[in-house]
Formats: C-alpha cells, sequence, structure tokens
C-alpha cells in the first residue's frame, strides 16, 4: 500500500453524522469524536487518484476561520513563528487546533474545499501564511483538497511520519509549523506532486478579495 490519504483518527465536527458501519465512535470529553476504523486499514484508505473527478463543483465560496482573537494572523508577515501549543489551544477553535496542532485529519469529502473551485490564493487558517494558488488545485477524487505545488517553495516544510505504519511525508506551514496534510508523488503534472491538505486548515481568498 503505497498510496493513500491522511491518517486512521479522523476528526468530526459535532453536527457531522458518523460514516456508518464502518466506524465505532468514542465520544471525548470535549465533544469532539473520534473514529476508530474496526476494518483493515486497506478499507479506510480511498484510492487517491488524479483523474478528473465527476463531483460537483460548490457554488459559493465557504466561509473563512474567523481570526479576530488571533493576534499572529497576518497574510503579509513571512517571519517564522514560535507559538507554544497551549497559546495555539487559547486561540484557535477546537476544530482547527486538533487538526493544525495535534495532526488529526478531517473526514474525506467533508471539508469546505474538497471540490471547491474558486480562482484565487489559499492561506493558512492558522496564521495567515500564503500556501497556494487556486492554479495549482486539481481536482483528486481523494475527497481532501489537492494541489501539485505550493505557492512559493518556503510556503511549507516537510517531516517524514511513520504513524499508523505508514511511511509518509508531513507537510507543515512554512511559517507556523502547523500540521497542513500531507504530499505523495501521484499528483499530475507538471510536479507530479500530490499535497493531500485539509480544508480546515486553508483559508481561501477570492480574487480581488480580502
Ligand atoms: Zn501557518
Amino acid at each position: 500500500m503505497t498510496d493513500g490519504c491522511p491518517e486512521t483518527f479522523l476528526v468530526m465536527k459535532d453536527n457531522q453524522a458518523p460514516s456508518p458501519s464502518a466506524f465505532t465512535n468514542f465520544a471525548t470529553p470535549n465533544g469532539m469524536a473520534r473514529f476508530h476504523s474496526i476494518l483493515p486499514l486497506a478499507a479506510l484508505i480511498v484510492a487517491c487518484t488524479s483523474a478528473t473527478s465527476s463531483t460537483h463543483m460548490a457554488e459559493q465560496t465557504p466561509a473563512p476561520t474567523t481570526h479576530g482573537n488571533n493576534p499572529y494572523y497576518s497574510r503579509t508577515d513571512t517571519a517564522p513563528l514560535h507559538v507554544s501549543d497551549a497559546e495555539w489551544k487559547r486561540i484557535l477553535p477546537d476544530s482547527v487546533f486538533e487538526v493544525a496542532r495535534h495532526a488529526n485529519t478531517e473526514r474525506a469529502f467533508t471539508g469546505k474545499y474538497w471540490n471547491f473551485e474558486g480562482l484565487g490564493t489559499y492561506y493558512c487558517a492558522v496564521c495567515g501564511n500564503a500556501l497556494f494558488r487556486s492554479d495549482a488545485k486539481f481536482a483528486s477524487s481523494c475527497g481532501w483538497p489537492s494541489f501539485y505545488q505550493a505557492l512559493r517553495p518556503t510556503s511549507v516544510r516537510y517531516k517524514e511520519d511513520h504513524s499508523y505504519g505508514m511511511d509518509r511525508t508531513e507537510v507543515l506551514c512554512g511559517r507556523c509549523g502547523s500540521h497542513l496534510g500531507h504530499i505523495f508523488d501521484d499528483g499530475p503534472p507538471p510536479t507530479g506532486k500530490r499535497f493531500c491538505m485539509n480544508s480546515i486548515v486553508l483559508d481561501f481568498v477570492p480574487e480581488g478579495g480580502k
């Protein structure tokens, strides 16, 4: 198994219905529910290809995360941030914190950008760092927003990830170090890369938007 979209831990929003019988629900005290696979890993991992998806594209721009109480958020400052998890925990919505700082993964086909085609720029929802341009986004069947290259080489950093018995490369925000997703070698030309990202740690700003 060399292909694969993210982890076996899946982040659920409170208002999301559990997926069918493949999962067992373990509610946690903070209201976040985690789902652990009771099936072989192979059954969890959706084959991800760069083939054109037949999915319907969202028509409206999803609302970005609000940042009113986040003093570190800036779409112009590229200086690296060194902020403790305790501080991020205080600032970020729980759903963003769990993905960004605990490397959890949102469920496939549930994020706000997996099938979104708007023209513009994707920023880190934690710190505002510019990450991807929409022209590098492609329709992937894996259920997570997928890009073939980052906006700048320094937009992201990489880290080896051997969790869950898999050898993968984790993608981190180049400014704040938050977990964004993973990168795979089955993307389309010209790079052949697939940045498999979590929607919840991305903010999309349309062309000419603020
Ligand atoms: Zn960031």
